[in-house]
C-alpha cells in the first residue's frame, strides 16, 4: 500500500498526529497476547503515531488469563527500534477524586513501564503522554469539579507526570462536554461521532466539536464506526444501505475539526482496509450530505441498542450474576435479524444456555450509571427475556 498517513495538529498540544490513529480497547477481544502484540506492531509499521488505551482496557481471554491493553502497547513500544520522533500515547483512568487518581494514574505508568518527568520514556523510546478522565457523565463530572481532580492533574502536567490533559465522554453527556471544554483546563477531549449519530457534532443543539476545535482543544474521534456492537449487527444492515465501512471513516475524516479518528481494529486487515479509505481523498460537502440521507434512513433503529462496547463491565458486574451485555447483544440481534426476516433460531438457543439469565433480573438498576449508553437495561432484559426464552 502507497502513501503517507496525512498528519493534523492535536489542538494546544501542538502535536501533529496521524489522521488515523489506533484505539486499542478490542486488544481485550482477541484471544492472545501475540495476536494483540501483532496488532500494535502492524499500526505502528503503517506509520501512525498516536495510540489510544487506558487502564481500563482489559479482559479475560482464557479462563485465569487477563490482558492488559496498557501491558501489550507498552511491551511492543518497549521492543521496537528509536523512533525518530515521540510516539504519542494516550491513556485514561476511571478516577474522580485525587486519591483515585494518583492510584490509577500510577498503576497506568508502570503497566505502561513510563519512566522519567518532563522527558517521559518507554525503554529507551520517547513518548508524549496525554492522560484522560474516563468517560465524563453527569455524576463523575460533579464529582472531578468538587474533588480537586483538575487542579491535580494540571500540577502533573507542570511537574512532567503527564504531558497533556483531556477527558473522554460520551453522547447523553452533551451538558458536561460543554463544562468541560469551558474549564480550559483539557488539552485534548475523545468524542463518539459517526455517521448515524451526529448528536455531538452538527445535529446537536450545539456543534460540540467545532465548538471544541474553536478553543483549540485536540480532537479524538471514537465509534467511527458506531460501537463494537456494530460490526455483527451492522452485517444485517448492510444489503439495505450503502454505507460501507471506508464511508463511515471518510465522513468522520471530513469533518475538520477532528484531528485523529481512532480505529479500534483487531486484525491486521481491518486496519489496511482503513488505511486505504484515509488516504482516499476527503469527501465533498455533497457526498457527506448523501451519506447522512442514507444513514438517517436507518439510524432510528439503532437507538436502545446495546453496542456491546462492554465499558459497563470495566468497574462494575451486577451483584446477581447476569451478564447483561452478552443477552442484550443477543436481543439487539434478534431485533435487526427479525425485522430483515431472517432466521433467528440459533441466537434463542444462545440465550438458553445462560445463566442467570433476563428473567432473574430484580431490577435493582445498579447498573444503569454505568452504561455509556443510558440503556434501560433491567426492561431490555425483560424484553429480551420474553422474546428468547
Ligand atoms: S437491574 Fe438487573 S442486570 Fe442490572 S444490576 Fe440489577 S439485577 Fe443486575
Ligand atoms: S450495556 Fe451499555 S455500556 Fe454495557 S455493553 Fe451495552 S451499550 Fe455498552
Amino acid at each position: 500500500m502507497n502513501g503517507t498517513i496525512k498528519r493534523r495538529r492535536l489542538g494546544r498540544t501542538d502535536l501533529m498526529v496521524t489522521e488515523l490513529s489506533f484505539g486499542a480497547m478490542n486488544l481485550r477481544l482477541l484471544k492472545s497476547y501475540d495476536k494483540a502484540r501483532q496488532i500494535v506492531n502492524h499500526v505502528l509499521d503503517r506509520g501512525v503515531n498516536l495510540i489510544d488505551t487506558a487502564r481500563a482496557y482489559k479482559g479475560e481471554i482464557a479462563p485465569g488469563v487477563t490482558l492488559e491493553s496498557e501491558q501489550v502497547v507498552g511491551e511492543v513500544i518497549r521492543s521496537r527500534p528509536c523512533r525518530p520522533e515521540p510516539l504519542v500515547l494516550v491513556t485514561k483512568g476511571h478516577a474522580y477524586t485525587v486519591p483515585a487518581l494518583e492510584q490509577d494514574l500510577a498503576e497506568s505508568l508502570k503497566t505502561l513501564g513510563v519512566s522519567g518527568k518532563g522527558t517521559l520514556k518507554i525503554g529507551s523510546q520517547e513518548i508524549r503522554l496525554i492522560y484522560l478522565v474516563h468517560g465524563i457523565s453527569q455524576e463523575r463530572w460533579e464529582t472531578v469539579k468538587a474533588s480537586g481532580v483538575l487542579n491535580r492533574l494540571q500540577e502533573l502536567k507542570r511537574d512532567g507526570t503527564i504531558s497533556h490533559i483531556g477527558f473522554s465522554s460520551h453522547y447523553p453527556f452533551a451538558a458536561q462536554i460543554k463544562e468541560a471544554i469551558d474549564s480550559d483546563v483539557f488539552d485534548v477531549a475523545e468524542l463518539p461521532y459517526n455517521v448515524f449519530n451526529r448528536s455531538l457534532g452538527e445535529d446537536g443543539p450545539l456543534d460540540l466539536l467545532s465548538y471544541a476545535h474553536q478553543r483549540d482543544i485536540g480532537l479524538i474521534n471514537m465509534k467511527a464506526f458506531n460501537g463494537n456492537g456494530m460490526v455483527p449487527i451492522y452485517q444485517v444492515m448492510r444489503e439495505h444501505i450503502p454505507i460501507d465501512y471506508p464511508a463511515m471513516l471518510r465522513f468522520c475524516l471530513s469533518n475538520p475539526s477532528i484531528a485523529t479518528v481512532d480505529a479500534g481494529v483487531r486484525v491486521p486487515a481491518e486496519f489496511d482496509t482503513d488505511l486505504e479509505a484515509a488516504l482516499t481523498e476527503r469527501l465533498t460537502a455533497a457526498e457527506r450530505e448523501a451519506l447522512k440521507k442514507e444513514a438517517d434512513k436507518i439510524s432510528g433503529l439503532m437507538k436502545n441498542v446495546c453496542r456491546e462496547c462492554l465499558h459497563c463491565l470495566e468497574k462494575f458486574s451486577c451483584p446477581h450474576g447476569i451478564d447483561f451485555p452478552r443477552i442484550l447483544s443477543l436481543h439487539s440481534r434478534y431485533k435487526f435479524m427479525s425485522r430483515q426476516g431472517k432466521d433467528t433460531s440459533g441466537l434463542a438457543f444462545q440465550y438458553r444456555k445462560i445463566a442467570p439469565n433476563g428473567g432473574d433480573c430484580v431490577a435493582c438498576g445498579a447498573c444503569l450509571p454505568w452504561c455509556e449508553y443510558r440503556l434501560n437495561i433491567p426492561e431490555l432484559l425483560k424484553e429480551a427475556h420474553q422474546i428468547l426464552s
